[in-house]
């Protein structure tokens, strides 16, 4: 039986539409063009690198043995405007408080960053807990010792947990382990077991998922539920 519903943050709660992230991305090239001293075209192919090889720019540098502030890394890429950028749509928190399942925030980023975004949303109290990579000791998503990490911190099981995410190699690394996998904002793929283009149809899956038979399990998964897209979800 379903008993949590975790969600990452950025790009997941909010749509990629925003640009959000495009406007974090920037701010790490300049932060690592600045420290190291590399164009920017450079600093671009080095934090692609560390995200490919490591989930984030920062485990990059950490693992590499680049000097690095944490405190100062991460104040200087999340200093980005919001007023404009995310909206707060009450329809958000409607639907995640509707969700009759334990609510948690998984993320890469920092727990001041990530509860910047949930208060602006509105949706920060809809959580019961917020996992930062600071409590994950810099274990990042898709490292599974970070999975391990916040599902004893949140005391679930892999299978008793859905997982959404907008990343799919974060969503593979979660349905390895056992948990049931929502992608938003992605092409179908063997990387999740469901896919949705908005984060506002999570609810009317999730509502299906459990009205199925109340206790679906990741066994009955594997056995033949095909991937459901955003199209096939009533809204
Ligand atoms: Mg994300």
């Amino acid at each position: 039986m379903y008993k949590l519903i975790l969600f990452d943050l950025d790009e997941t709660l909010y749509p990629r539409s925003a640009k959000l992230m495009d406007a974090i991305t920037e701010r790490i090239n300049r932060y690592i063009a600045d420290q190291f001293g590399v164009p920017l075209e450079q600093a671009a192919e080095l934090r692609r690198r560390f995200r490919s090889l490591y989930g984030t720019a920062l485990r990059g540098m950490m693992e590499e043995g680049y000097p690095v502030n944490i405190d100062d890394y991460f104040e200087y890429v999340h200093d980005v405007e919001l007023d404009g950028v995310l909206t707060t749509d009450p329809r958000l928190r409607e639907m995640l408080l509707r969700i009759p399942l334990r609510r948690a925030v998984l993320t890469n980023s920092n727990i001041e960053h990530a509860l910047r975004i949930l208060r602006h949303m509105g949706v920060d109290d809809c959580f019961e807990r917020v996992i930062d990579i600071r409590a994950l000791s810099f274990r990042n998503k898709p490292d599974p010792l970070s999975y391990r990490i916040a599902l004893e911190m949140l005391r679930v099981e892999p299978h008793e947990v859905i997982f959404v995410e907008d990343t799919p190699i974060n969503t593979r690394a979660a349905r390895a382990i056992g948990m049931t996998t929502i992608l938003i904002e992605c092409p179908p793929s063997p990387d999740a077991d469901y896919f949705l283009d908005s984060v506002m149809d999570v609810g009317p899956l999730v509502a299906q998922l459990l009205g199925a038979d109340g206790h679906s399990t990741s066994s009955e998964k594997s056995a033949g539920t095909r991937p459901m897209h955003g199209a096939d979800v009533p809204r």
